[in-house]
């Protein structure tokens, strides 16, 4: 049965949430963590603490106790959001939460303040039904998802993840079922050289050169084989290249990052074989190459089994409102890769807004969508717990 609450009210917090411009770097999630505490501490029954991160970032945590019988499911968001980018580029402002034909725009309403506040509702309809749930439910928003995951780190260190049955995270997924994210490894290649005029290139190392004779190298060796059914095939970007101070100067410094994306049967190792191999290869060429690797980014993919009671009971609930019955795959990382990871724990991803609305200019969400994720995570949490 589908929840009866305050629809208009629960659209304000979700503006009042919006207004709050937790931009990370630098995060300053703490006001909106205030927001929901007071939001959720409305409800007696539920047990509700944060976790200190830094200054002005906090985590918040709430419990909703069960029985004990069932294992604990997770529901988890995170409060920051991305940089607004050049602010012309908005024709409505980033923190007005203006809404236009049931859509509010705003940095954060799809990645994800919009999930995040559906999770926080249903935890509250939960915990005011008649009856006690199976299991505990335990609601994180965290801080610093999208730059370095900080308030999941913080989480999994001091909480038991083996508790869990389940993980349900609220990012953007335009309302469908999705089971696996891919995973990044972030490889920055460092190349030193020695300077000279340029008009003698030969006296000096010229370290662009023998960058790029190493990127060549890996471009032509990467050959990803396996195929996941919904992540597809692990990807390569080469999103940065800097070297050079003039043109009359040989470069003695340069770096390139590349951005992997990975999915099951293409491991971290063999990446990294493949980026140390071709730099073997040019350093036998050339004796006075010298180049070395950093990790700069390292998440693993999740994936979990379609067959999973957490993956088959969302499809179920999904249908029972009319939503779509298909089981897809996400492509970006989400604070899945640390809280999924350590225990292996099932992971479902399910949120409003279009998962194409994430970091781009003029974010939407549709309120009908914000709503209908209400019904999904109480319907959920009901069939797996109640
Ligand atoms: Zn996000």
């Amino acid at each position: 049965m589908r929840p009866v609450y305050d629809k208009n009210r629960l659209e304000d917090i979700l503006a009042d949430l919006i207004r709050i411009p937790s931009i990370n770097p630098p995060g300053d999630e703490a006001p909106c963590v205030e927001l929901l505490e007071e939001f959720l501490s409305e409800c007696p029954q539920l047990e509700i603490s944060t976790q200190h991160i830094g200054e002005n970032r906090r985590n918040l945590i709430a419990v909703l106790r069960g029985s004990g019988e069932k294992k604990a499911l997770l529901l988890n968001g995170h409060t920051d959001v991305v940089p607004v980018g050049e602010r012309s580029a908005w024709p409505h402002d980033p923190f007005g939460a203006g809404v236009v034909d049931g859509v509010m725009y705003g940095r954060g309403t799809g990645d994800m303040k919009a999930g995040l506040l559906a999770e926080a509702a249903a935890l509250r309809l939960l915990a005011e039904r008649e009856g006690t749930l199976a299991g505990d439910v335990v609601f994180l928003a965290t801080a610093g998802e999208e730059v370095d995951g900080c308030g999941a780190k913080a989480f999994v260190r001091n909480w038991d993840m083996s508790q869990f049955s389940g993980t349900i995270i609220a990012e953007p997924t335009g309302s469908v079922v999705v089971s696996a994210e891919r995973g990044a490894l972030w490889v920055k290649i460092h190349s030193a050289g020695v300077t000279a005029h340029g008009s003698v290139p030969e006296t000096g190392v010229n370290a662009i050169q023998y960058l790029i004779e190493t990127l060549e190298k890996i471009r032509k060796g990467f050959n990803p084989q396996s195929v996941h059914p919904t992540l597809g095939k692990t990807t390569m970007n080469l999103g940065v290249f800097h070297g050079g101070l003039e043109p009359n100067i040989v470069p003695d410094s340069a770096y390139a990052v590349l951005d992997f994306r990975t999915v099951p049967g293409y491991a971290k190792e063999e990446l990294l074989a493949l980026v140390n191999g071709a730099i073997a290869e040019v350093t036998a060429e050339h004796p006075d190459a010298k180049l070395w690797i950093e990790l700069i980014n390292d998440r693993p993919q999740v994936a979990t089994d379609e067959s999973d009671p957490l993956i088959q009971t969302a499809v179920e609930v999904n249908r029972e409102l009319g939503r779509s019955t298909a089981i897809e795959g996400k492509v970006a990382c989400t604070d899945g890769s640390i809280l999924n990871t350590v225990c292996g724990t099932p992971m479902l991803i399910y949120g409003p807004g279009e998962a194409s609305q994430a970091h781009v200019y003029d974010e939407y969400v549709r309120l009908e969508d914000f709503h209908n994720s209400v019904n999904f995570f109480y319907g959920l949490v009901e069939k797996l717990l109640g």
